[in-house]
């Protein structure tokens, strides 16, 4: 049989740290980044005889995140323990959910090249993360940081929906953006604070029995998601069509080599001996509180991506790329807010922000100038202060070193030199340096013409103004 013969099926258990200022069990801060056990106390710790209380903003989040994606919100629910020993899991056993999660059965649409699709979401629970290793290789020990232990997360489960790669990624795309866009986690991947644990299989086509999936743990890139789905569905195959069987396994992706391998066999719910903790009280919502959080949510991706298409005339294209993002999304409306100028604010976010993003691998959250900044660039082109292609070595300087286009150009004497006077010297000093050309203009060679432009654009470094410039050689060439 060949590779066609067969169907991928793909599930994802997505794991989003919580934006709360404090841990889910605790006080001690969740900010990321600071020194080692800094951000602990004997609650996190796990000192023998400490009790913990649930941060209700966790709820909330959790419940926000529930609505967002058309999950039911159980009434009654309450907090497990997942029983299992590893050095950063000071406890010994994670507090989670086990048969009572807070929101169930939900759905989220993804594009695909046949359209739209649903991928259901089978469960969004709350649970807190463990610390830390970082292992020394040159000591050849490990320490324990125990800042992370016990910041809150969601872990949302989807259903096998899913049959490629490109879908995968897309889900998680969506999940990213929707997780932004009501504020209730920063969603970034390089900081942990989004993962995915990737279960893949593949079965005969037409089959309806699931094939036996192997889970890569923790993964925290799109383009290693892609890469590690890609490599396990051609491993599983092959493993198949040797005659072998898949072994039901936990494994882990390595970026480096491209290839996965096994960490330990796959747990089983009683490997982890759940039952409920006894220092928690039951989680008892009411319809009044679940109602409050629903007409709390902030406008969606999609019909912000409605408003785009009908306001600012957007392509389909356009409009789902930039509000695929809360953060271009919002620096979109900031700058046209300034610039009044929709469509020069699409092209730069669609263009050139976006090659910058590709090219450097960065978040739209991590860009460090805004709205402001993009609007007031926008203004320079349009008065004629300075040109396209000055405009675009500003773009550099905000990603750079964010500050006033204004203060940019002034300091780097890049306006738009516009002086009449000015240009026709440029003009005429090109012609008397380019006989050939001037000639073959005047033979009717009409591209001597942008050959010309060209030569005074070099010399001024991009800051003669292009449409003066063109219509000075003209002048002078009849
Ligand atoms: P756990 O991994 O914690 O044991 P589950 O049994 O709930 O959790 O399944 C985890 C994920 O695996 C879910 O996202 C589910 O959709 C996915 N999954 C289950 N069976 C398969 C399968 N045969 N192939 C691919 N994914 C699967
Ligand atoms: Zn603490
Ligand atoms: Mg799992």
């Amino acid at each position: 049989m060949s590779r066609e013969d067969y169907e991928v099926v793909i599930g994802l258990e997505i794991h989003a740290e919580l934006a709360t200022k404090t841990k889910i069990f605790c006080s001690c801060p969740t900010k990321f980044g600071g020194s080692p056990n800094t951000q602990t106390c004997p609650i996190c710790m796990a000192m023998p005889g400490t009790l913990p209380v649930l941060n209700e903003k966790v709820v909330e989040y959790a419940v926000k995140a529930g609505l967002a994606t058309n999950c039911t919100i159980s009434k009654d629910s309450k907090n497990d323990r997942k029983n299992y020993f590893y050095p950063d899991l000071p406890k010994a056993y994670q507090i989670s959910q086990y048969d009572k999660p807070l929101c169930e059965h939900g759905y989220v649409e993804i594009d695909t090249e046949h359209g739209k699709k649903k991928i259901r979401l089978l469960r969004i629970h709350i649970e807190e993360d463990a610390g830390k290793l970082n292992h020394d290789e040159f000591a050849g020990d490990s320490l324990v940081d125990l800042n992370r232990a016990g910041v809150p997360l969601i872990e949302m489960v989807s259903e096998p929906d899913i049959s490629s790669a490109e879908e995968a990624e897309a889900y998680m795309r969506k999940i990213k953006s929707i997780l932004e866009y009501i504020e209730v986690s920063d969603c970034k991947m390089q900081e942990g604070s989004l993962r995915a644990d990737v279960n893949v299989s593949v079965k005969k086509k037409g089959d309806t029995k699931l094939g036996t999936r192997t889970e890569m743990k923790n993964m925290n890139s799109f383009k290693s998601i892609e890469r590690a789905i890609k490599y396990e569905v051609d491993r599983q195959i092959d493993v198949i069509e040797d005659g072998g069987k898949v072994e039901q396994e936990t494994l882990r992706w390595d970026d480096v080599s491209g290839k996965t391998f096994p960490m330990r066999d796959k747990e089983d719910a009683q490997d982890y001996r759940y039952f409920p903790d006894p220092d928690l009280v039951a989680i008892r919502l009411s319809d009044e509180y679940v109602e409050n959080i629903r007409k709390s949510l902030p406008e969606l991706p999609e019909s912000r991506k409605e408003r785009y298409l009908k306001d600012y005339k957007l392509s389909e294209k356009d409009a789902r790329l930039i509000t695929s993002s809360k953060y271009l999304s919002d620096l979109f409306e900031k700058a046209i807010e300034v610039c009044n100028n929709p469509k020069a604010v699409n092209n730069w976010i669609i263009s050139d922000i976006s090659r910058i993003l590709n090219e450097t691998e960065m978040d739209p959250i991590e860009i460090p100038f805004d709205g402001n900044q993009l609007g007031k660039l926008i203004i320079l082109i349009d008065k004629g202060t300075i040109s396209t292609s000055i405009a675009k070595k500003v773009l550099e300087e905000l990603f750079e070193n964010p500050r006033d286009p204004e203060e940019i150009i002034k300091e780097k004497g890049w306006i738009q030199i516009s002086d009449e006077g000015a240009i026709k010297e440029i003009v005429q000093k090109v012609l008397s340096e380019n006989p050939k050309s001037v000639a073959d203009y005047k033979a009717g060679k009409d591209k001597a013409l942008g050959y010309l432009v060209g030569q005074a654009m070099k010399q001024t470094k991009g800051k003669a103004n292009p449409q003066m410039l063109n219509q000075m050689f003209k002048e002078e060439l009849k």
